[in-house]
């Protein structure tokens, strides 16, 4: 059902938004159909298990990041990850930035946003990532690349409260982009939506969108 339901998806959603397949939890197998079905962009939540899909897969898959990220983790990423949705401190900026360095690369990398209603979910508030923006250590920093911001939705049936808080990492993403991001137009991308919601944030200006029951069917367990 891989193919059938990626080429569903893809109907949905226009050619400029990016589809990161989410495939958390999902065996190998499951990747490799997308695979052989074009999808070449995949989405993880943990490392270690980001790292033994990537040993086992082809080459030119993009590898995005897309949980909490634990700083004692980040090795296991560092050589070959192409997006970190996931940068929710300095601190844990500052650690990617070293990990990036002993691989000679530049990591691309989205500041996470608190923009739920609901409490449980990680993520930074505009003042939080303006003291990050204006602290020297961030200035200093020579191996991580900020290229937009991500966030994620309340989890609620009540569709205009996910349209207003994805239209608030829209204007988070607008504010940074003038105050922070003048002369980089690499800083552009709104990371939101998932099975559920994306239809709303493409709406709403999503550049990537992270979708994973939609196209691997339902997780066994909850994550
Ligand atoms: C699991 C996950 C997704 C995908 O969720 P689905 O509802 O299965 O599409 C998207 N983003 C993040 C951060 C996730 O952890």
């Amino acid at each position: 059902m891989i193919r059938e339901n990626l080429i569903a998806v893809r109907k949905t959603v226009p050619s400029q938004v990016r589809i990161i397949a989410v495939s958390k939890t999902k065996p190998v197998s499951d990747l490799q159909e997308a695979y052989d079905a074009g999808q070449r962009v995949f989405g993880e939540n943990k490392a270690q298990e980001m790292r033994d899909k990537h040993a086992v897969l082809p080459q030119d898959i993009e590898w995005h990041f897309i949980g909490h990220l634990q700083t004692n983790k980040i090795k296991y990423i560092a050589g070959y990850v192409s997006l970190i949705h996931s940068i929710d401190s300095l601190p844990l900026l500052v650690e990617v930035d070293k990990e990036a360095a002993k691989h000679d690369r530049v990591l691309d990398c989205l500041l996470q946003f608190h923009i739920a209603t609901e409490e449980t979910k990680f993520g930074l508030d505009m003042q939080e990532a303006e003291a990050l923006l204006q602290s020297p250590e961030y200035k200093a920093l020579q191996h991580v690349r900020l290229v937009g911001v991500m966030g994620m939705a309340t989890n609620t049936d009540d569709q205009d409260m996910i349209r207003q808080e994805f239209r608030t990492l829209r204007e988070i993403k607008e504010r940074l982009a003038l105050s922070y991001f003048k002369g980089h137009p690499e800083f552009k991308e709104i990371s939101m939506g998932m099975s559920g919601d994306y239809p709303i944030a493409i709406e709403e200006g999503a550049t990537l969108v992270r979708i994973g029951s939609a196209i691997f069917g339902a997780r066994n367990y909850a994550v």
